[in-house]
């Protein structure tokens, strides 16, 4: 059974207090019961804020290891931060966080926002299935350049989409450094379960699809207008980069792009959710499960979304 405030009135009641947001942590964080991290022991003594471990004497404390690790800030702010970041349609600024939170800097209302994004995509989440278009797009920068080449200002991200009848199921995207078809395979095997379809147009860096264990469905560019063969993902293209001229004035630096396609990912995955509260439920539960993230890595913004791996093609033995 999933618990969380419908209203922000229900947050402001139930979350006033710093021992009511580690509880709440702590459910979320250990929904099976305490776990130490450091010998998997199943008993601890609370020790003040802290938990004791009863088998190894490793004290913990329920923030230990996630975004809100080493924070001074106490956490009914930053829950405050969650339920205002998750309630905002089409997301928020770093100037909007620090003028609703009263927070003292600039900087840190941008630090906060960045931890919280790098919370929006779950590491080790579902892969899509199915039947999946993909394609590639250029990202920031103002002229057109030729296909498949990184040009100066324009990051090249590459869009999947999963089919949900006619409709749109969940996307992933990623900032992707060349068009190379190991590239284009290494980033479709973290989006994409091995035995899906892909569909994509013909251009060369798919075609190895097959050989990553892909059903590779090519379809044609030549389609009559108004007849788009991969509408779905062309759809998802067209949303990210109106969300990003709109939200953020299009001032996306290359290096901080990872984050914002995380947001927009997480957003749009669950756009049919109609209940605030339980977007700020799953947020909070994916920031107590990613590991803390130091401000200068933030400001480097140097976060790869999934781990290289190498290819695996699926063999016909
Ligand atoms: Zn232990």
């Amino acid at each position: 059974m999933e618990d969380y405030p419908r209203t922000v009135l229900e947050l402001e009641t139930r979350f006033g207090e710093e021992e009511a947001c580690r509880q709440y942590l702590y459910q979320l964080r250990w929904p099976e019961g305490f776990c130490c991290p450091r010998c998997g022991g199943s008993k601890a003594w609370a020790v003040g804020p802290r938990y004791q471990c009863a088998a190894c004497d490793r004290q913990t404390s329920v923030t230990a290891g996630t975004i809100f690790q080493d924070t001074r800030t106490p956490l009914r702010v930053w829950f405050r931060a969650l339920w205002y970041v998750t309630s905002q349609k089409n997301g928020v600024s770093a100037l909007g966080l620090q003028r609703v939170l009263g927070l003292g800097s600039y900087e840190t209302a941008w630090a906060w926002l960045h931890k919280l994004r790098r919370a929006m995509v779950r590491p080790g989440r579902d892969r899509l299935c199915g039947v999946v278009e993909a394609d590639e797009i250029y990202v920031g920068g103002k002229r057109r350049g030729r296909r498949g080449r990184a040009l100066e200002g324009k990051s090249l991200v590459l869009v999947a989409a999963q089919a949900d009848g006619p409709a749109i199921g969940r996307i992933r995207l990623a900032r992707i450094p060349d068009f190379a078809g190991a590239t284009v395979g290494r980033t479709l095997q973290a989006f994409v379960e091995p035995g899906s379809a892909i569909q994509t147009d013909g251009l060369r860096a798919y075609r190895a699809l097959a050989n990553w264990g892909y059903v590779h469905q090519v379809v044609r560019e030549e389609a009559q207008e108004g007849d788009d063969p991969l509408p779905r993902v062309h759809r998802v293209a067209a949303l990210l980069k109106r969300w990003l001229l709109g939200t953020h004035q299009g001032a996306v630096h290359h290096s901080h792009l990872d984050y914002y396609l995380d947001e927009f990912t997480f957003r749009f995955n669950r756009r049919t959710s109609r209940s605030r509260g339980k977007l700020f439920y799953r947020l909070l539960q994916q920031a107590v499960a990613v590991d803390p993230v130091p401000l200068n890595q933030l400001l480097g913004g140097n976060a790869t979304p999934e781990p290289p791996k190498e290819p695996q093609p699926e063999s016909s033995r």
